[in-house]
């Protein structure tokens, strides 16, 4: 039987709408408007696209959104200087630095510049550590889609096995922390498996809940995939034929119970989450 497919695209907008709504009470009770600034640093294609998209989210849920543009030359220095004056701009409550950067600049040094009060993707170490303890600030946007995801589907995942496929620090590793922590939406038990595992597809056979997240295109094909899991599907491929996950969509359909479509899975849940932090900013910010 084929899978149930996962819309991201209408859970997106649903959320995109609760905070909407949240943003408009919040800028009535206290006359701020929540607001993002987005750093674009050289003109990649993708990055370009990605923050266009985020910027009308924004703008779409009654949110202010800035855009920082600068050269591919900019130099570290430059960037590290930029980040400071956002950093101490009170009318801008989230940063958002488009990744990846310009190889002459420390991404690193960068996103530890940013102040953690501001730090809307939760990639600042001050952020990663409060995630691994249990008590987050912000929730990282693509892990925190994923899970928002399962939650709302009622996909069942305390006591699930999840094999998350894929160690970056931007989506394996936090999605695999977050569902393996106590408490609702989590108490998974949890694999981690990499480009060093032995055995994968054995593995990935054993997965109630499948995350694939490595980047390669239709990588994950139906005989890794145990009849009746849930398969999520993070990855984004350019290729001739257009936009491709991680997963072999059409095959994997026929195995799985639940899968996610690239595009109109994940992709929109990221943006949705990276606005509940933007209004999360601006109430921290606010208050105090
Ligand atoms: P990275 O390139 O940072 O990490 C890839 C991971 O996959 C690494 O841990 C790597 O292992 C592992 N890997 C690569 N090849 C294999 C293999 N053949 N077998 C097993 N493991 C492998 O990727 P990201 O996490 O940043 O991104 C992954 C995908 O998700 C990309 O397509 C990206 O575009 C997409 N993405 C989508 C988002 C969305 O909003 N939907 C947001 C962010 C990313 P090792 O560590 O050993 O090298």
């Amino acid at each position: 039987m084929a899978a149930t497919i996962l819309d991201g695209k209408a859970m997106a907008a649903r959320i995109r709408g609760e905070v909407a709504k949240e943003a408009a009470e919040f800028s009535g009770k206290t006359g701020v408007t929540p607001c993002l600034a987005a750093v674009l640093v050289g003109e990649n294609p993708a990055s370009e696209v990605y923050v266009r998209n985020k910027q009308k989210a924004c703008e779409l849920a009654g949110m202010k959104s800035v855009l920082e543009r600068h050269p591919a030359e900019m130099t570290e220095t430059q960037l590290l200087d930029l980040i400071d004056r956002l950093n101490r701009d009170r009318a801008v409550h989230g940063i958002l630095v488009q990744l990846p950067l310009p190889k002459q600049i420390d991404e690193t040094r960068v996103l530890e510049a940013v102040n953690p009060l501001k730090d809307v993707d939760a990639f600042h170490p001050e952020n990663v550590g409060r995630i691994v303890q249990n008590r987050p600030r912000f929730l990282p946007c693509t892990p925190h889609g994923v899970q928002q995801l399962l939650v709302r589907h009622n996909i069942p995942i305390a006591g699930a096995h999840v094999v998350v496929l894929g160690r970056s620090d931007i989506v394996g590793k936090p999605v695999a922390i977050m569902l393996m922590q106590r408490g609702q939406g989590g108490d998974a038990t949890v694999t981690v498996c990499h480009s060093r595992t032995k055995n994968l597809p054995d593995i990935l056979r054993q997965a109630d809940i499948l995350i694939v997240a490595i980047g390669k295109a239709n990588f994950v094909t139906a005989d890794m995939v145990k009849p009746g899991a849930t398969v999520i599907d993070v990855g984004i491929n350019r290729t001739e034929t257009g936009l491709v996950g991680d997963v072999d969509f059409d095959a994997v359909k026929e195995v799985a119970g639940m899968l996610t479509p690239v595009p109109g899975g994940v992709g929109p849940l990221t943006i949705a989450m990276l606005l509940r932090n933007t209004l999360t900013a601006a109430k921290l910010q606010t208050n105090g």
